[in-house]
């Protein structure tokens, strides 16, 4: 098999090139061909020698993940679905807005995870992602988009690792997916325009801050780790004080000088005013250690399976009101692609039934988490 060179950051492809008797400035040449240039046909990268271009037809090639559909939202967002072969798929969300063009991006097919209210987290795990197929949903959009929009400049100006799966779950595909994302003769999005989302894999977050410190947002969804043992089962591995401190600690190495705390609002489950004051207290008591967040509160998309509802509008108002008056910047996430199914946690991609993923979801539906004050 050859290699796929979407595959390598820069520093990968340096040392791959090495391997073929080239000197480090062709791996940059041929990065910014790939990256900058959207080309995978080598005979059109016309500064290489033509005995580079007849060895990388030999030893690689440059390829995307194959397209099942594109679906075009009336407000702009554009919903890709790749096939990632044996019957699995994932899928990846571009929003435009009028200041930035985001893409969210999946790292893996399914997700080990299995939180109660995501349809990701439902279906099971498959498998990781590699690099490629994760620098490849970007590649793709990027220069699909700039096609497509008539543009010459880029379009892509954040990524959010938000789509399928946990991306701290596949931390070794993942940082080279960074970097090159970063990388000035890659993408060359600013680290604070790449945002990491984690439900919390603490050891990996660590790591993460080491090896390529980029912004983080957490997936908190609860004040306390009863409430959130059963909505984020890796709570019980990981609970919140140590995955507080851990967050607190990565901010002395990260680009924002902020976490991100996603809580998705579930009607009834963790939506009371009685949640909101637990978890001022709670950040308050970390914030006296230094921590120092934004909220975004994600009204909940729902899918059938879950048996959960959103809160009501009036609900996370005044939930929001709760955390703004202890002084958190608070926003309300926008649902954006209603319409095409492409908000967050809505992104299903599969196209079959994993085994064991029937009982599971039987036995997530067990969990008695709508008592109102199971968190009291
Ligand atoms: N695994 C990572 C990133 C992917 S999920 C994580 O959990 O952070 C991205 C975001 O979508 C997370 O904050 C997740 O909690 C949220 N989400 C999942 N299912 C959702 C749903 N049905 N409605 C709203 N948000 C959801
Ligand atoms: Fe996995 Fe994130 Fe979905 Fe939880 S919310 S199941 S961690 S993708």
């Amino acid at each position: 098999m050859t290699a796929n060179l979407l595959d390598f950051d820069l520093e990968g492809l340096a040392v791959f090139c090495d391997g073929l008797g080239e000197k480090r400035f062709r791996a940059t040449q041929l990065f910014r061909w790939i990256h900058q240039r959207g080309m995978s046909n080598f005979d059109d990268m016309s500064d290489l020698a033509k005995s580079l271009r007849e060895k990388l037809k030999v030893h690689t090639h440059v390829s995307a993940l194959p397209v099942l559909s594109q679906q075009f939202s009336k407000d702009g967002t554009i919903k890709w679905l790749f096939d990632v072969g044996a019957g699995d798929a994932v899928e990846t969300v571009f929003i435009p807005e009028d200041d930035r063009g985001t893409l969210c991006v999946s790292s893996q097919a399914g997700c080990a995870i299995g939180c109660r209210f995501c349809s990701t987290g439902h279906q099971g795990f498959s498998r990781n992602l590699s690099t490629a197929e994760i620098v490849s949903q970007l590649w793709f959009a990027e220069h699909f988009l700039r096609k497509h929009l008539n543009q010459t400049d880029r379009v892509i100006s954040n990524v959010v690792m938000m789509g399928m799966g946990e991306p701290l779950q596949n931390y070794a595909a993942l940082v080279p997916a960074l970097t090159t994302m970063l990388d000035d003769h890659g993408y060359g999005l600013s680290r604070r325009r790449v945002t990491v989302s984690t439900s919390g894999v603490v050891p990996m977050i660590t790591r993460l801050s080491q090896d390529c410190p980029v912004a983080l947002a957490v997936s908190l969804h609860a004040p306390n780790n009863t409430l959130r043992d059963h909505l984020v089962p890796l709570n019980r591995k990981y609970p919140l004080d140590e995955l507080l401190e851990e967050c607190t600690r990565y901010l002395a190495k990260a680009p924002r000088d902020f976490i991100t705390f996603e809580y998705c609002m579930l009607q009834g489950v963790n939506d009371q005013i009685s949640h909101a004051h637990e978890l001022v207290q709670l950040i308050q008591k970390h914030a006296a250690q230094g921590l120092r967040c934004k909220f975004n509160l994600i009204p909940f998309n729902p899918f059938k399976a879950s048996g959960l509802l959103r809160s009501e509008d009036a609900t996370v108002a005044k939930f929001a009101s709760v955390l703004l008056a202890a002084g958190f910047v608070t926003t309300v996430r926008k649902t954006r692609g209603d319409d095409i199914d492409a908000a967050c946690g809505q992104l299903a991609g599969d196209v079959k039934d994993r085994t064991g993923v029937v009982d599971r979801i039987a036995q997530q539906r067990a969990i008695p988490i709508r008592l109102l004050d199971a968190s009291a």
